[in-house]
């Protein structure tokens, strides 16, 4: 049934490492080889084997159209035609900074880069640049993109200054960041008890994507808004994930926050590498060459990347997000009455079309509770749902996606999907 996928697998080993260009791909916590894919159309994706499922993953995000969508593939050859890139400015680049500018509350001035990780690593170069200090505070499961001073361990509970999490990364970069439990107001007071002075900026996802989907609780946006503000550290919402995809406006419009700075990613790129960091005129303007903060890109702005993130977000409306949340209703109500059917716990956590689910009574609030989930019930599950056609996310700690393309029968389909696997799996 996958013997194609094995095959191809067992020949990228030899010349990638781990037969892939981003871990997260590879399958390692729910099989032996991640699937090769041939093509891919609306919610479904096919796979080299001639296999269909209903993706649930949208690589990672950004898809929120579904696969190839015909007026975004449209717009991409278009611009093609007339050239893939020129090191110089287009009109399209403006268009989509005035569209990022008056759908998300927070950017007045935009800039934009290649992917999610260039965004963050920009917007703390501008931080520091802009406030002069040099700490940088991060929670406990949130993933910001694999820069030095993001990729950084927490500490046990309480404010800890940070470890390195991946070799390579310099311990004097590490001491910089430092880390607390997400949904902790406790904590993050003591952080700035301790280093408030120093810290140039507060970086968070302000729903968690990427330890399962663990939204704020109620007041924890507003209690970090406020305790920035009353420090002079900058405020920065890493919506790589959940820009466009939270809600019309974002997770900022949504909530009712306002950060000085946003990173972008995934939607904003209609499935071709973009990011982009925005926010307050006044801090934006000290980036290169307006001000002296450097950062730059040979292929920033690109058209083809233009014209699919523009396409994508034309397409968008305020009622794509209740019908997104119709959609989510149903799935949540169906996983629920299949788990309960199969008497085993399950927590489900959303925010808009960010779904995420955990195996266990929960409540999950942070990246300590999202670990109490059965991860061998999630490998074998993961398993029968692919037999079963469904395609999440390979991994218990990534959120599952909707996009536009995704229907009524999609969800049902998969939620007996998921009935099926279970009787599998509990024998
Ligand atoms: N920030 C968040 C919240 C993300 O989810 C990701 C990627 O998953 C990134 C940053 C990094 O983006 P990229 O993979 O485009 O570098």
């Amino acid at each position: 049934m996958y013997d194609k996928s094995k095959a191809l697998y067992k020949e990228a080993v030899e010349v990638m490492p781990g037969g892939v260009n981003s871990p997260a791909r590879a399958f390692k916590s729910v099989g032996d080889h991640p699937l090769f894919i041939d093509h891919a159309k609306g919610s479904k994706l096919y796979d080299v084997d001639g296999n269909e499922y209903i993706d649930y993953s949208l690589s990672f995000g950004p898809l929120i159209l579904g696969h190839a969508n015909d007026k975004v593939v449209q717009a991409v050859q278009e611009a093609a035609a007339k050239g893939t890139s020129f090191g110089a400015p287009t009109e399209l680049e403006t268009k989509m900074a005035e569209l990022v500018i008056e759908r998300v509350p927070s950017i007045e001035m935009v800039r934009m880069v290649s992917s999610g990780t260039e965004a963050t690593l920009a917007a703390l170069r501008l931080a520091r640049g802009y406030t002069g200090r040099e700490k940088i505070l991060k929670f406990e499961g949130c993933y910001h993109g694999h820069s030095d001073s993001l990729l950084i361990k927490a500490g046990s509970g309480v404010a800890t200054l940070g470890l390195p999490d991946s070799p390579g990364v310099p311990e004097g970069t590490a001491k910089n960041t430092i880390t607390v439990p997400y949904n902790d107001q406790e904590s993050l007071k003591e952080a700035f008890e301790k280093f408030g002075d120093d810290i140039a900026a507060v970086i968070m996802e302000p729903v968690a994507g990427n330890m399962g989907v663990v939204p704020p609780l109620d007041g924890y946006l507003q209690f970090v808004r406020d305790i920035t503000e009353e420090n002079g550290t900058l405020l920065i919402f890493d919506e790589v994930m959940t820009g466009f995809r939270v809600g019309y406006n974002c997770a900022q419009g949504y909530f009712g926050i306002t950060p000085d700075l946003t990173c972008l990613g995934k939607v904003i790129g209609g499935g071709l590498p973009v990011g982009a960091y925005g926010g307050r005129k006044d801090i934006m303007e000290n980036i290169a060459p307006s001000g002296d903060i450097y950062q730059a890109g040979t292929l920033s702005g690109n058209p083809l990347a233009m014209s699919a993130g523009l396409e994508t977000l034309k397409q968008l409306s305020p009622e794509s997000y209740e019908d997104f949340n119709a959609l989510a209703d149903e799935l949540e109500k169906g996983l629920k009455e299949v788990f309960a059917k199969h008497d085993k716990p399950i927590t489900v956590n959303r925010a808009g079309s960010m779904i995420g689910f955990f195996l266990t009574e929960g409540p999950v609030v942070d990246f300590d509770s999202a670990n109490t989930s059965d991860l061998e019930l999630f490998r074998n599950m993961y398993q029968a749902l692919l037999n079963e056609g469904v395609y999440l996310p390979p991994s218990q700690f990534e959120g599952m996606f909707l996009s536009t393309a995704h229907t009524k029968e999609d969800i049902e389909t998969t939620i007996r999907a998921f009935d099926s696997a279970l009787s599998k799996v509990s024998g």
